[in-house]
């Protein structure tokens, strides 16, 4: 598909959208990307799906990327006698491992590594954040808590304990059935739920063995305080606003997004903002003016993608919601200041050769008057390179493989496209010459900037720029073999 926008966006998969019409329409109107979310949807959905979008990839011979969102380690009350139960602020209210149904004075909390782990006043928050505990005291296998902000309870809601670092496998065993499950089906991206540590997220590399990328999605204190360490051994970052803004004051977020962004822009890893984008649409075909301010702020912030959860998955407006992302970021990008704002936030680094080429490429580009920077890559890193420039042209990534060109669905302006393997830089330069026409990039009038690495096919040796023109006479007559 062709885009006229430097942004990806990522649509959740759901009761909503999970028929080929559907997901063939989502990804007409913008989405690049598909996440699978594990938390719900039995393992056949899951591979149905899966094989619907493989199946409008190759009817419309595009590329999409596909992310499987695995459950984490997500605390649950469990059931009550009465299915709810309204909690009053002031009383106290004892968590323990009792699996008799709960009632207004207790309920089982079925994870003992919690009881071990907590201290007096930890805050405990029930459904969403909406019910807040306090704990007053505990043992091995209970909590006594005080409500202080009371409201309903009722069966399997979700607990999320910000101030400690919880001693939970970063994979249950569901997310390990998962992972190899989706590994297996072939997925793109695996994102992590609630990773606490740098360690989580390598074990969860170990047991995907080089399948998938690995995306950290930051929801605790805990993943915030370490990002740094996080990043490093991530291939992506999502600003999972949704649990941050339950684990953290709501105020919070916004300059954690920021931060993230800009710390993942300068590590050159795809970073997506996600949770309450459109929330509103999920029955309203119309946004709030909110909401595509929401949008645009993390356009302008540079994020390389933004998400749907169940605005596509479960709302009544699927298609809308994907249509009004693509609208907003095609406004806000041709906003003269928008090129600018992203520059600005661009944090200069160049230590290596690679580094210093791309760099030069966007410079070029900034100077004269250039179509589309084209870039061999196998493993992608140059393609990142390059999308870490935020260049003011497209962004044409050409490679043999296949996952490759997948993965970088999720990356900021790039379009991928397969070649074959190469063996001398003429023609290099033909093929990026021909793809550039062909997308509508160019002309044969227009010049381009590409690069490559020799020896081809050795990542990481990215060595050549050379501005060319998109007349292929032109190439064979000039360039050296
Ligand atoms: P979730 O993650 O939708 O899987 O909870 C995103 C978030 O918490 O924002
Ligand atoms: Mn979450």
């Amino acid at each position: 598909m062709k885009r006229s926008r430097n942004v990806k966006i990522v649509a959740t998969l759901g009761p909503a959208s999970s028929d080929y019409e559907m997901i063939r329409a989502l990804h007409e109107a913008g989405a690049d990307v598909f996440r699978l979310n594990m938390s719900h949807g039995a393992h056949e959905e899951i591979a149905e799906r899966h094989a619907i979008i493989r199946q409008v990839e190759e009817d419309l011979n595009s590329t999409i990327g596909i992310l499987a969102d695995l459950q984490g380690p997500k605390l649950r009350v469990g059931t009550f006698a009465n299915d709810e139960e309204e909690l009053e602020e002031g009383a106290s209210f004892r968590l323990d491992l009792d699996k008799t149904p709960g009632d207004a004075t207790r309920v089982c909390l079925p994870h003992p590594e919690i009881f071990a782990a907590l201290e007096e006043g930890t805050s405990l928050l029930v459904n969403d954040g909406k019910i807040r505990l306090k704990v007053t005291s505990f043992g091995k296998d209970f909590a006594d808590c005080e409500v202080i902000v009371g409201g309903t309870i009722s069966n399997r809601k979700g607990v999320n304990v910000p101030d400690v670092v919880l001693p939970l496998a970063a994979l249950s065993e569901k997310d390990r059935k998962d992972l190899e499950f989706v590994c297996e089906l072939g997925v793109d991206w695996l994102a992590l739920s609630f990773v606490q540590r740098p360690e989580d997220v390598n074990e969860a590399r170990d047991l995907a063995k080089g399948r998938a990328a690995i995306l950290s999605k930051i929801e605790k204190p805990a993943a915030v305080k370490s990002f740094e360490d996080i990043l490093a051994v991530s291939d992506g970052i999502m600003v999972a606003r949704g649990d941050l803004g339950v684990e953290l004051p709501v105020q919070n977020v916004p300059p954690i997004q920021k931060r993230l962004i800009r710390k993942s822009r300068a590590a050159a890893k795809p970073v997506i903002v996600a949770t309450q984008m459109l929330e509103s649409m999920i029955e309203s075909p119309m946004p709030t003016r909110a909401e595509v301010s929401d949008v645009a702020t993390a356009i302008y912030e540079g994020a390389d993608a933004i998400m749907l959860s169940a605005e596509s998955a479960a709302g009544a407006y699927p298609i809308e919601a994907v249509t009004t992302m693509n609208n907003v970021a095609v406004e806000v990008e041709s906003d003269p200041n928008y090129q600018d704002i992203v520059s600005k936030s661009r944090e200069a680094k160049k230590t290596t050769v690679n580094d210093a080429i791309v760099a030069a490429a966007r410079e070029i580009t900034e100077t004269t008057d250039i179509k589309a920077i084209c870039c061999y890559t196998q493993s992608g890193t140059t393609a990142l390179l390059v999308a870490r420039e935020r260049p003011p042209v497209p962004i044409l990534a050409l490679s043999s493989q296949r996952r490759t060109a997948r993965r970088l669905a999720l990356t900021w302006g790039t379009k991928c496209v397969m070649t074959g393997d190469l063996d001398r830089f003429k023609m290099a330069v033909v093929n990026a010459a021909k793809a550039a026409r062909a997308l509508g990039y160019a002309t044969e009038d227009d010049q381009i900037v590409v690069t490559a690495g020799v020896p081809f096919n050795t990542p990481g040796t990215t060595n050549i720029l050379r501005v060319a023109p998109c007349d292929e006479r032109l190439i064979y007559n000039t360039d050296p073999e």
